[in-house]
């Protein structure tokens, strides 16, 4: 049994041993190993004062002492790489050989492009007539989720670093292992005491403490639009910067001039990495209907391909999802899809066959789709594809836009020129032509409509996290 103590205040670890505690479910087996002991509310209060004590010290830090830091949080995650993919995998179900790349590596992108960012990055300018001063917002509330644990709090780390804003991290009490293996390595990044703290615990009973507080200048929210919404409501008493990267229902266009037995293996494994729990995967396939008869057959071919089994054996392509909650959510839109008549191309209610126990999922394929069924259009957060035929292509743009969220977006096309063309009409924060994700650019991110209001990486994300001041 592992006991996992992540409130860290002010420099320190703190252990209240009459906290209340969550309990950890290995999702490959659904056996507890270990607990959480979450923080309380006087444990937030005292976060928040220690930021705020810190606020000036992090506001003078210079660019270098800003870089060294970001440097030091780098290396000692690259150091310890193996540690941080076992804890990725253990805590949340991603195949050891996607916590050992990508899951890693989306991380270390924000510290590498904050720093190039920092390089050349003017926080005065002088203007005709006035200048234009940019300074750290103030001490800043940062929410994460468990799919991507360490990709969506080191993209708010290191851009409040780099503003010199002191944090509160409230990570999702879903993936505390990877956060013990953060704080050990922020511990040693040289960042002043009090700049850098962390609670732990359930999301609804913390969460309003940091979205409400007086000292608290921003919060920074990814996690499903439901909270977001509710952050953005108790966050508006104290008029917060609110920035929210929130839920996607993201399309992919398949051209009709493109080779669709390369094209479709690449779709579903766009879709179902990390177990289909990811906001912006390409979760609506969108085909020529003449074509959909080839693109079953491909589909087909290819889900007898991917490996479903245990997250730390090497081979695996397909994990569990990471708890009941959401096994449960998704075998209901199974559920409902089949009882609806829908065409089950594959998958199905259950676990995959010789699998006995564990959050794993049958990859599941809907075919022939409406874009007006629930299937396309809630966000399902799973290993499920909806196929969804199209006639011409401004009919697959308007399907793609008819559409609550606008996160990300995908086209597959043999010109690039046209792809550029279809993007531009498309109703979605990014726009990935030809290429399996979105990769290391620091290209911003984020969303339109019900998946968001922020832009997080590069130079988007540090400037969220600062204020713009004029001088006349
Ligand atoms: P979630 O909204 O349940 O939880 C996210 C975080 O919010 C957790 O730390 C949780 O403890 C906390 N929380 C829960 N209730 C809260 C409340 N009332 N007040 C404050 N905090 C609260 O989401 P999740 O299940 O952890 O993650 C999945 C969701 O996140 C999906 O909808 C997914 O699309 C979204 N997501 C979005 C992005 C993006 O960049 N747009 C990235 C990843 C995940």
């Amino acid at each position: 049994m592992i006991k996992v103590t992540n409130t860290y205040l002010n420099g320190k670890i703190i252990s209240n041993k009459n906290n209340e505690k969550f309990e950890l479910i290995n999702p490959a087996n659904e056996k507890i190993y270990g607990f959480l002991e979450c923080s309380t509310i006087k444990n937030v209060e005292t976060a928040i004062s220690s930021a705020k004590q810190s606020q000036h010290k992090l506001a003078s830090l210079d660019i270098k002492s800003k870089i060294n830091i970001l440097r030091k949080i780098l290396n000692g995650i690259e150091n310890r790489r193996n540690d941080f993919a076992e804890a990725i995998s253990l805590e949340m179900g991603a195949p050891i050989k996607l916590s050992l790349t990508t899951q890693i590596d989306m991380g270390l992108d924000h510290l590498k492009n904050t720093i190039d960012v920092l390089k050349d990055y003017r926080f005065e300018q002088t203007k005709d007539g006035y200048s234009e001063i940019r300074v750290p917002i103030g001490v800043v509330g940062l929410i994460t989720p468990w799919n991507w644990p360490l990709n969506q709090t080191l993209t708010k780390i290191a851009s409040s670093i780099a503003a010199g804003c002191p944090i509160i991290i409230k990570p999702s009490e879903y993936s505390p292992l990877s956060m013990r293996l953060l704080i050990e390595v922020m511990h040693e990044s040289n960042i002043p005491d009090g700049g850098f703290n962390v609670v732990n615990g359930i999301g609804s009973k913390l969460g309003p403490v940091i979205s409400q507080h007086p000292d608290i200048s921003m919060i920074s929210f990814t996690g499903s639009t439901e909270v977001g919404i509710q952050i953005q409501q108790q966050a508006a008493q104290t008029i917060k910067r609110v920035s929210l990267e929130l839920g996607g229902k993201s399309a992919h266009i398949v051209c009709d001039d493109v080779d669709l037995k390369k094209t479709i293996p690449i779709a579903i494994n766009q879709c179902f990495i990390n177990s289909g729990q990811s906001c912006s995967a390409p979760t609506r396939l969108l085909v020529p209907r003449n074509k959909l008869g080839e693109v079953k057959e491909v589909a087909l071919e290819h889900i007898n391909t991917i490996n479903t089994g245990d997250p730390l054996d090497p081979v695996t392509d397909l994990g569990p999802v990471v708890n009941k909650k959401q096994y449960n959510n998704v075998q209901r839109f199974i559920d409902k899809g089949i009882n609806q008549s829908i065409e089950l191309l594959c998958g199905g209610l259950g676990r995959p066959d010789k699998i006995s126990e564990g959050f794993y999922i049958k990859p599941s394929i809907f075919a022939d789709v409406s874009n007006k069924s629930f299937l396309a259009q809630e966000e399902i957060f799973g290993p499920v594809l909806v196929i969804i035929c199209y006639t011409n292509i401004e009919e697959a743009i308007s399907i793609t836009n008819d559409s609550k969220y606008g996160l990300s977006s995908y086209i597959s096309c043999s010109n690039i020129q046209t792809g550029y063309e279809i993007a531009k009409k498309i109703q979605a924060g990014q726009t990935i032509i030809n290429k399996i994700s979105r990769g290391s650019v620091p290209a911003p991110f984020g969303g339109f409509k019900m998946s968001g209001n922020g832009r997080e990486h590069g130079i988007y994300g540090l400037e969220d996290y600062l204020e713009v001041k004029a001088i006349i």
